[in-house]
């Protein structure tokens, strides 16, 4: 394991350890405002969010067990050991993306760009060097962004899954809201949102299976089986969620965060099938299977949301679990053809659309960029 990662981990614990104040990371306006969840929600219990089916929750032992295994284990491959390909991306290119079709940009990690029914769309931008409460401590990036915020067009919207860090990133939220109409996030997030100056006319919390419709885009909240949290004392005062995007040139899913559930099929059977999934797939592990999937889960969840093509995405940017950090495109290269599964693996701010045939190539491994 890496010295960085060590010391961050120690220094974290230590924070676990011995700070029993206040939660200092959340914003008083923020913590006031989402000390309960909203009673008028089906997933709101004893004042917390809650899954359908309940998931083991963290607690001093599992976290004591976490960082030992932190401290004990000897992951390789964590980082790469060459540069990740990012192709750059500038305004002209995003702004000529056709307004016929749909079009996706991996932006890295679960960051997104987003052309459909003819509207520009983000989802959870994360552009920082790092995933973390602390600015100098924590998981780093790979790679750079393939361009800065100040670079983007103006954008319809922004969508986000829930507040972990890797998926709501404070100083992007700062730098976009000026160009961004609308925030659609899960319920409680608005909070956060306001706190940071977006403006409250433009954001619209949704609960699960509740839609907004803007022009030709239809967005539904749908379930997903995780949890939220950025202090030590918040966990679960916000709700998570993945994503219907509905567009008269074709549906999308975004998983969001989440563990392999039987909401998949429900979501499927709803609002499927769909032209796109993006699904989570990265940062498993069997200590909290529960709250993220295994490639093969992810693969079945494709199939039970009735998905054409898979784009997996929660990988490639940033070191968040033990395995190896190319192993999720290198299982899921092995797995998705025998499972009958079409899968596409862009690199990183590479265009491709819905519509037209996509090549990929093996980004990830060393060899296919010498
Ligand atoms: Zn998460
Ligand atoms: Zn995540």
């Amino acid at each position: 394991m890496k010295n960085s990662t060590r010391i961050f981990l120690y220094i974290f614990t230590i924070f676990i350890l011995l700070i029993s104040v206040s939660c200092a990371l959340i914003p008083d306006k923020v913590k006031d405002q989402t000390l309960s969840c909203q009673s008028e929600s089906r997933q709101c219990e004893d004042k917390r969010y809650r899954n359908p089916k309940a998931i083991e929750g963290l607690n001093w032992s599992r976290t004591f067990a976490m960082f030992k295994r932190y401290m004990d284990e000897d992951v390789v491959n964590q980082s790469p050991d060459f540069d990740v390909p990012v192709l750059p991306l500038n305004k002209n290119q995003i702004n000529s993306l056709p307004v016929d079709s749909i079009s996706v940009v991996r932006l890295g990690h679960s960051s997104l760009l987003l052309r459909i029914a003819g509207q520009l769309w983000l989802i959870d931008p994360v552009f920082s060097e790092r995933v973390s409460p602390f600015k100098s401590f924590g998981p780093k990036r790979f790679h750079a962004p393939p361009l800065a915020i100040d670079q983007l067009p103006s954008l319809t919207g922004v969508v986000i899954s829930h507040n972990h860090y890797d998926h709501l990133d404070r100083a992007s939220i700062e730098m976009l809201k000026g160009k961004v109409e609308h925030f659609i996030v899960p319920l409680g997030l608005a909070a956060f949102l306001e706190d940071w100056g977006v403006d409250k006319s433009r954001i619209q919390e949704l609960d699960w299976w509740q839609s907004t419709k803007i022009d030709t885009l239809e967005i539904t909240s749908t379930p997903a089986q995780h949890f939220s949290g950025r202090g030590l004392f918040d966990r679960n005062l916000t709700l998570w969620s993945s994503f219907v995007l509905k567009a008269p040139q074709g549906k999308v899913f975004y998983s969001g965060d989440g563990g392999y559930f039987k909401g998949f099929r429900e979501i499927g059977k709803t609002h499927g099938p769909f032209d796109l999934t993006i699904m989570e797939v990265g940062a498993y592990d069997k200590m909290w299977s529960q709250v993220h999937m295994f490639p093969a889960e992810a693969l079945q969840a494709h199939k039970d949301l009735r998905g054409k093509l898979m784009l997996p995405v929660h990988n490639g940017t940033f070191d968040l679990a033990f395995h190896p950090w190319s192993e999720p495109f290198e299982q899921l290269t092995q797995l998705a053809p025998a499972s009958g599964v079409d899968m596409v693996t862009p690199r990183m701010g590479e265009i491709f659309s819905i519509s037209q045939n996509f090549t990929s190539v093996a980004w990830w491994r060393k060899a296919t960029n010498q």
